[in-house]
């Protein structure tokens, strides 16, 4: 039994306890996002394949770092067609740091990128792909090496995250259904 499923199992013995100390409508409001419906199966069915997946700055930059093809590593892992998405603040992010990141923007720019318009102000990534992708669609994978970001996405119920160890891509949070591989 994986390590999410246990994490659960003491995440719902802890609720009856919660809800008796606070006042109802308190409550409400603190209700950490609901489970939506379609992780009401046994997996999150929007995930995929194809997988789409949600790459941060960093992710980009320690992929050409450790000498990684995006598109393929991320197959290598995934053993399925993946797609990397790319929002607009992430490609302001990448555009900003100037022209020692230029190999990161060609990258980012490959036409096998889906490119994904934001509405937000200003151009704080994290926030973006927290709050208003992986919360509101369930149908994404996040790629990341921030160890912040990280923590956050994994507060947040059927979203996997990939990131880079031994200069190859993993993935964790993965619906045990999907066959992920385990290294
Ligand atoms: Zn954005």
């Amino acid at each position: 039994m994986g390590k999410q499923k246990k994490r659960l199992k003491e995440k719902d013995r802890l609720k009856p306890k919660k809800k008796e100390k606070k006042d109802p409508s308190a409550l409400k409001e603190r209700e950490v996002p609901q489970r939506p419906s379609c992780l009401f199966f046994q997996y999150n069915t929007q995930l995929g394949p194809p997988y789409h997946i949600l790459v941060d700055t960093n992710f980009i930059n320690f992929s050409i770092k450790a000498k990684l093809d995006l598109v393929q590593s991320m197959m290598d892992c995934l053993y399925a067609k993946c797609i990397p998405c790319i929002t607009d603040c992430v490609m302001a992010e990448i555009e900003k740091l100037g022209q020692k990141y230029r190999v990161a923007l060609r990258i980012a720019k490959d036409p096998r990128f889906e490119r994904l318009p934001c509405t937000h102000k200003g151009t704080y990534a994290d926030d973006c792909l927290v709050q208003r992708r992986v919360t509101q669609h369930k149908c994404y994978i996040v790629a990341t090496v921030d160890r912040d970001l990280k923590r956050r996405i994994r507060k947040i119920p059927g979203v996997p995250i990939m990131y880079i160890s031994n200069h190859r891509y993993n993935i964790e949070q993965m619906p045990d259904d999907y066959g992920a591989p385990r290294f």
